[in-house]
């Protein structure tokens, strides 16, 4: 884990967030300037900055993440409805915090396409 990442020191707990959801390999919380009614970050237990920088040997963290994604939009009640998983990469993208992050948006009508 990074010293200087800010998402390394939530999962680490050094900066207080408010947890949905944890096990071994992901840690989800809600994110801190919400986007929609559900809006939640779920993260690896391993500092991967970006999707460019996903390798073959992380793929358990991915399916974790996406596990994790799936049972917050259930716990939610947006499963059927609805909700949209998104990897912001890099600047074009507007990732601001280079810790792979899954947004997990739901609970109002998404637009198409993202702005
Ligand atoms: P990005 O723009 O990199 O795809 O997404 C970063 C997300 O992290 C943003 O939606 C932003 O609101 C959220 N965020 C930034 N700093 C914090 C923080 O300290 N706590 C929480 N919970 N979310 C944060
Ligand atoms: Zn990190």
């Amino acid at each position: 884990m990074a010293d200087d990442c800010l998402f390394c020191r939530i999962i680490d707990k050094k900066i207080p967030s408010k947890k949905v959801y944890e096990d071994g390999l992901v840690y989800a919380f809600e994110d801190i300037n919400p986007q929609a009614p559900v809006h939640v970050l779920v993260v690896p237990k391993k500092h991967i900055p970006t999707v460019n920088d996903i390798k073959q040997e992380d793929s358990q963290y991915i399916m974790a993440m996406l596990s994790a994604a799936k049972k917050i939009a259930k716990d939610r009640g947006v499963s059927e409805k609805g909700y949209r998983a998104v990897f912001n990469v890099n600047a074009d993208a507007g990732q601001t915090v280079f810790h792979l992050h899954l947004h997990v948006l739901g609970g109002r009508i998404l637009s198409w396409p993202p702005g």
